[in-house]
């Protein structure tokens, strides 16, 4: 019978599929974006033998093109004191980005590479902002066909196989699977937001629309047939193979799209990509634009307080949900932005992570939000809400947005329990989406595009940046260059586009390249750490590997998984300023719940002597990271037994 029925609705939507392709076709076009071994190579610095004083880091750049094939991409190799005090030493560049979101990085590596005289700063440390709140999903965005977003849907899913294979160590394919529980409804209502923009009640989308969205789907986004094809399955194979889906429902459709599996490091890679480039590319964390003078934008360092003028001929501004407050800070008031708030928790559950079957499940709730459940790192990600938000406010994930992620669990696993005391941590932060006035959030366009203007205090240009995923960040930073290219009187002389970024370079493709690869960089530090060391950070581990072997090491007594040297390798090379910075963002401890309080102040003493912290700091950064796990990120340590091995 439903096979029967799915067949039906196969002939039905080969039809409307053929229309539509057509309609698509010429819409994508002219919807075009308002663009106004262990290697002969030297080993590391080690902290011990090089005294703490991160004044003393250096930059060991090495460009790619000279690397000898199979090496890896460099580090960043820059302590975040040395970089800050080298844009306060040399405060004029052609182009000054403000924001180190994965947007500004991109575009930032972009320019570093044709050359370009270019520095980037950001008010907190990199990728604090939109970008670390993600729900991880490097996708096409199946849901924008029906708001008619073709040129987004078709750059995403060129953008979603291409960083397939230049980022393969952290962009995974992922399978997604929609639970479908109607076959007709949303016929009327999605072809009317399609044709006249607005958004109209929300409405479950039934198997009819689902299939023609698929469909449409598979022609963007196959690859030349390398991606296959959607599925469509009904009620009794569907639960045959995912048995605690809720029996209420009458198909799945499934799909291939991506996820980042550590978004933060990627955007590091991409980062340390820019750097790579020259010394004509400098970068700083902890500096933000708070002003503008006849010298130039006002930078402070947060961390001293220190006030400097930045002259730049170009002065770009990526800080996502912040655009109108910096451009505002600058005396340039904007109105551009409109950014919702997205939360998410990560659940340690066995019971959901084997119910998910490994695959994303994507679907609509019951208010027409699309929400998901899906398995990473071994624990389940939930996700996510669409609220306004004050920019003034810090975002954090509420107990009624708790509330809302059961309630979807268990629409679609009714007999799976999830507990609160399961949720190893909580985030949230603010999309950076354009004003949207009176339209519903969920319809708002995931379009970006360019603003310029005058500099005003000074000659020179102001671009803002509004809108503006985490899929689209290479061919976005390909066209922000290619204004200011532009905008310089140059021309491009690389493309992005194929390129490897950081630890996807030479990244073995094929498990005969990966036991290559462990045989070759396995000798010192044996074959499972070898292997543990290119999960986490791509070939860039070979850098990490010879570190860790040129002194003695042992494995970090609260995390068996992370050894000492490894973590002031972190500390040494990826400009560390507070230890939130290495939980949060340069290992995944945090979202993983794997802190303790034990573990924190063990991390707090390996990297005192790197960053050279007294006591006095280190008991600061402990204080800190403790307040700031609590009150962003609802991980309270003080109830954690601080003895208690970290959950692998
Ligand atoms: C809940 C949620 C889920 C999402 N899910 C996905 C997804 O699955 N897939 C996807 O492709 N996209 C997703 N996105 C969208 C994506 O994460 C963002 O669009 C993208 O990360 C924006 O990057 P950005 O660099 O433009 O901004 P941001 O990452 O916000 O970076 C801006 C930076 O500017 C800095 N800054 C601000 N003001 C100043 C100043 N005055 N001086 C110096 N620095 C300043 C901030 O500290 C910040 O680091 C999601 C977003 C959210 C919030």
């Amino acid at each position: 019978m439903c096979a029967r029925v799915c067949t039906g609705i196969d002939r039905l939507c080969g039809v409307a599929h053929a229309v539509l392709t057509h309609e698509v076709a010429r819409y994508a076009q002219d919807r075009e974006p308002v663009i106004v071994r262990r290697r002969c190579r030297p080993k590391a610095a080690d902290p011990h033998t090089r005294p703490a004083d991160p004044h003393r880091s250096e930059r060991t750049v090495t460009p790619s093109n000279q690397k000898p094939a199979g090496a890896s991409a460099p580090g960043i190799r820059l302590g975040a004191v040395a970089a800050q005090a080298a844009i306060a030493a040399h405060p004029r560049a052609s182009v000054l980005i403000i924001g180190a979101g994965i947007n500004g990085i991109a575009t930032f590596r972009d320019l570093a590479m044709q050359g370009i005289d270019v520095a980037i700063v950001d008010k907190g440390d990199y990728v604090s902002g939109a970008s670390s709140a993600s729900s991880h999903m490097i996708h096409g965005g199946v849901r924008y066909l029906e708001n008619g977003e073709f040129r987004l849907v078709k750059e995403s899913v060129e953008e979603r196989n291409s960083l397939l294979k230049i980022a393969p160590h952290y962009v995974k394919p992922l399978k997604t699977t929609i639970p479908i529980y109607s076959t007709f409804s949303g016929v009327m209502s999605a072809p009317m937001r399609f044709l006249t923009h607005r958004q109209g009640a929300a409405q479950e989308r039934g198997a009819l629309l689902i299939k023609i969205g698929m469909m449409l789907y598979d022609s963007f986004s196959r690859d030349g047939g390398t991606v296959p094809r959607h599925e469509f399955l009904g009620r009794k194979a569907s639960l045959r193979l995912l048995p605690r889906l809720n029996p209420g429902l009458k198909y799945t459709a499934t799909y291939f799209d991506a996820s980042m599996h550590d978004p933060e490091r990627l955007a590091l890679d991409v980062l340390a990509d820019g750097l790579a480039a020259g010394a004509h590319a400098r970068s700083a964390n902890y500096i933000e634009a708070i002003g503008m003078d006849a010298a130039g934008v006002r930078l402070r360092n947060a961390v001293t307080g220190a006030e400097f003028s930045f002259q730049a001929d170009i002065v770009v501004n990526t800080s996502g949900p912040w655009t109108d407050l910096t451009n505002t800070a600058l005396g340039q008031t904007s109105t551009y932005m409109g950014g919702t708030k997205g939360s998410h928790i990560v659940l340690d559950n066995r019971e959901l992570l084997a119910a998910t079957g490994g695959r994303e499940i994507f679907f609509e709730h019951k208010d027409g939000r699309i929400v998901l459940i899906y398995p990473l790192a071994g624990r389940v990600l939930v996700g996510t809400t669409d609220l306004e938000h004050d920019m003034t406010q810090p975002a954090r994930c509420t107990e009624a947005e708790v509330d809302y992620f059961f309630d979807l669990v268990k629409h679609v696993f009714p007999d799976v329990a999830v507990d609160r005391s399961e949720i190893v941590f909580r985030f949230a932060g603010v999309r950076p989406l354009p004003r949207h006035d009176d339209e519903a959030p969920g319809f708002v366009s995931r379009d970006y595009r360019i603003e310029s203007r005058p500099l005003g205090a000074r000659p020179g240009t102001l671009l803002s940046l509004v809108g503006g995923k985490w899929t689209t960040f290479r061919a976005l930073a390909e066209h922000l260059s290619g204004d200011i290219l532009t905008l310089l009187g140059r021309t491009r002389v690389v493309s992005t586009a194929g390129l490897p970024i950081g630890g996807g370079r030479n990244f073995p493709a094929t498990d005969a390249a990966h036991r290559v690869w462990i045989a070759a960089n396995g000798d010192e530090v044996g074959a499972s750490r070898a292997d543990q060391l290119l999960t986490r950070y791509g070939t860039r581990a070979v850098d990490v590997i010879d570190f860790i072997t040129a002194e003695p090491d042992e494995a970090l007594e609260h995390h068996a998984d992370y050894s000492r040297r490894e973590i002031e390798f972190l500390a040494a090379t990826e400009s560390v300023v507070h230890l939130t910075d290495l939980v949060l963002r340069r290992t995944s401890m945090a979202f993983r719940g794997e802190l303790s309080l034990a573990l924190l102040e063990e991390l707090a003493g390996v990297l005192a002597p790197v960053l050279g912290w007294d006591s006095a700091r280190r008991a600061f950064e402990l204080d800190l990271a403790v307040d700031v796990l609590r009150d962003r990120h609802a991980v309270d340590l003080t109830t954690v037994d601080a003895a208690s091995a970290p959950r692998a």
